[in-house]
């Protein structure tokens, strides 16, 4: 008998002994009061009582990240057709809020993967890349003729940029995954020149009505993968500390390629009657639905 238990079909158990970083406050208000907010098999999600912040706690620790995505873009992107061609429709509907902004000048993209947003940008920028995962990063360097060679390997907070020097800093779908976001927001602040943009896009919302009805069965939460639910409201509790000021806000969902919004409206309004009845049903996964993802903008003041 297999008694694993399952998420999604991936066996998260397996990484739960790298699970060591346990945080006592929260990171954005630095309240000590939290609550429980779900669990899946063994890990457990809070929620601040005073912000709202969500977070796994305890979580996985960068090591066992590394074990976990090693091998990832290969396992979960290149070999999926369908998904790959939705994520690029997503791409240009990400760049077209960033350029609604700002379309050049020298721009980093955190957590870029194999270079894949970094392509459909304005090439009137200077490109810019880093990412932890080598492999993804050999992909770019060998895929991108114009910015391959600007893609670097690590974490943002070691790489040596010179401060001041980006116009642009974008992260997309990247801030929920890592285990120090505050450190990396203040580094993106040194890394921005003044009036400079910081751009979250792709980033699951913990404020959300699908969140807050679905919990561990909303379609972005995810163990392993994604350590914080974080909000405008809460992002901008970081941003503030360090003179990122938010500028703009948005939630796509109407025109993405997730949405199938006749369909979703009948699985919430399904879902909502099933709470009703029964307060500790076991949903089915969440639809894509409005505010699940947003689209922030921050200014370096
Ligand atoms: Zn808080």
């Amino acid at each position: 008998m297999d008694n694993k238990i399952l998420f999604r079909d991936e066996d998260l158990e397996q990484f739960s002994k790298w699970r060591t970083i346990e945080k006592d406050k929260c990171i954005a208000c630095g309240s000590k009061q939290f609550s429980p907010w779900t669990t899946q098999g063994s890990y457990k999600a809070v929620q601040c009582d005073k912000c709202g912040l969500i977070w796994m706690n305890p979580f996985v620790n960068d090591e066992g990240l590394g074990k976990y995505y090693s091998d990832y873009i290969g396992r979960r992107r290149l070999n999926n057709d369908v998904k790959m061609e939705q994520r690029k429709i997503q791409y240009q509907t990400d760049r077209d809020f960033i350029e609604h902004y700002i379309s050049d000048g020298k721009l980093l993209d955190v957590g870029c993967n194999g270079g894949f947003f970094l392509d459909v940008l304005s090439k009137k920028f200077e490109k810019h890349g880093i990412e932890i995962d080598p492999e993804a990063v050999a992909y770019a360097k060998k895929s991108y003729n114009d910015f391959g060679g600007n893609i670097r390997c690590g974490a943002l907070q070691d790489a040596p940029y010179e401060n001041a020097t980006f116009d642009v800093i974008s992260m997309r779908g990247t801030i929920e995954h890592m285990t120090d976001p505050v450190s990396a927001i203040q580094k993106v602040s040194q890394l921005l020149k003044q009036g400079g943009y910081y751009f979250i896009t792709a980033t699951p919302n913990g404020d959300s009505f699908a969140a807050d009805l679905y919990r561990d069965k909303w379609t972005l939460f995810h163990p392993v993968q994604h350590i914080w639910h974080f909000s405008p409201k809460t992002l901008s509790l970081i941003c503030s500390k360090f003179g990122l000021q938010l500028m703009a806000k948005d939630f796509p969902y109407l025109g993405t390629p997730y949405e199938k919004v006749r369909e979703d409206v009948k699985l919430v309004a399904a879902a909502i009657k099933l709470k009703e009845k029964n307060p500790s049903v076991e949903l089915p996964v969440s639809p894509p639905f409005w505010e699940n993802m947003m689209s922030l903008v921050f200014v370096k003041i």
